[in-house]
């Protein structure tokens, strides 16, 4: 009995859609990948390892990333800097870094866990291939260039929304010191070049006045 009744609850879905399509109605799915819906603010996407503005990397090597990686995609290998042509401005740098984004689930742990904002997460989340190869992430595609941007794995595919790539989350505003009310509105994390959205997000209250407006 409760198969025949699901049964009729899965042909009631493709009915109601059939219906919707004929009339028009506008369905979620229907306008992408052309319109996609707006993400909230922290939104977790593809990842990105941060410069400084001096274009220097932000990335120490020190692996706590991996460590906190409940998924163990992240794979990290440290190396001495040269004094006299240092590529970040710790001891040492990231030399190898790589991301399993089929085994990641997108839980940010490895944001939290990184001591110096290297690792931050983009609103990108179409990262679909057709071999598992493409699905390890290099510092390659990883590291952001010198101006700012953010390179694409596939930047000829058609359909590659280099925009979102650009948006950066707000995982510090969710763990900005205890809530507390002093440092509403006020920017948690060091400037980061390029065009990613680093502005404070905005208060309960001046969201609640947007809300009703
Ligand atoms: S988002 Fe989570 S699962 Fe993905 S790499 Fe970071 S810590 Fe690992
Ligand atoms: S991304 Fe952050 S936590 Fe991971 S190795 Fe680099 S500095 Fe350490």
């Amino acid at each position: 009995m409760g198969v025949v009744k699901d049964l009729l609850k899965g042909l009631a879905v493709t009915g109601r859609t059939m219906i919707g399509t004929i009339s028009g109605r506008e369905l979620v799915t229907r306008p992408y990948p052309e319109v996609k819906r707006e993400k909230p603010q922290r939104f977790h996407g593809r990842h990105v390892l941060n410069r400084y503005p001096d274009g220097m990397e932000k990335c120490i090597g020190c692996e706590l990333c991996a460590g906190a990686c409940p998924a163990k995609c992240i794979y990290v290998r440290g190396a001495d800097n040269d004094p006299e042509n240092p590529v970040s401005p710790g001891e040492r740098y990231g030399y190898v870094y790589e991301i399993n984004m089929l085994r990641c689930i997108f839980c940010g742990l490895c944001v939290e866990a990184c001591p110096t904002e290297a690792i931050t997460m983009t609103h990108l989340f179409e990262m679909s291939t057709t071999n598992r190869e493409d699905g390890i992430y290099t510092k390659e595609e990883l590291l952001m260039r010198p101006d700012g941007t953010v390179p694409h794995m596939f930047p000829d595919d058609p359909l590659a929304d280099l925009d979102e790539l650009q948006t950066a989350d707000g995982w510090v505003r969710a763990t900005a010191p205890g809530g507390r009310a002093a440092y509403e509105g006020v920017q948690m994390w060091q400037g980061t070049p390029g065009s990613a959205d680093w502005s404070p997000e905005p208060s309960q209250e001046e969201r609640d006045r947007r809300s009703g407006e």
